[in-house]
């Protein structure tokens, strides 16, 4: 799907793969070790782009529901826009 962020652009838009629940709890534990490594993976995994991937290793939030930028409390959509800061966050729920 294509997405934006509203605080870093309102007009650069970027493909988000489908990734799978098992990819995205790989992806979630290895943005805890480097987010240059998520990057590696997500372009090896799903061959997207560099921009695209980079989007989106700076838009996961490691702890569901918390803004990966402000920390705030935000809904429980994916892909759901912080009403604090307007960043955007991919929320993925690993654990249901
Ligand atoms: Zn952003
Ligand atoms: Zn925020």
């Amino acid at each position: 799907m294509k997405i934006n962020c509203q605080r870093c652009s309102s007009s650069n838009v970027f493909e988000i793969p489908d990734f799978s629940i098992d990819d995205k709890k790989k992806l979630l534990e290895l943005n805890q070790v480097s987010a240059l490594l998520v990057v590696k993976e997500i372009i090896k995994l799903y061959s997207v782009t560099h921009r695209d991937a980079k989007f989106i290793a700076s838009h996961m939030n490691l702890k569901y529901k918390s803004c990966h930028r402000c920390h705030k409390t935000i809904d429980n959509n994916e892909n759901s826009t912080c009403s604090n800061c307007n960043s955007l966050n991919l929320n993925w729920n690993v654990n249901s």
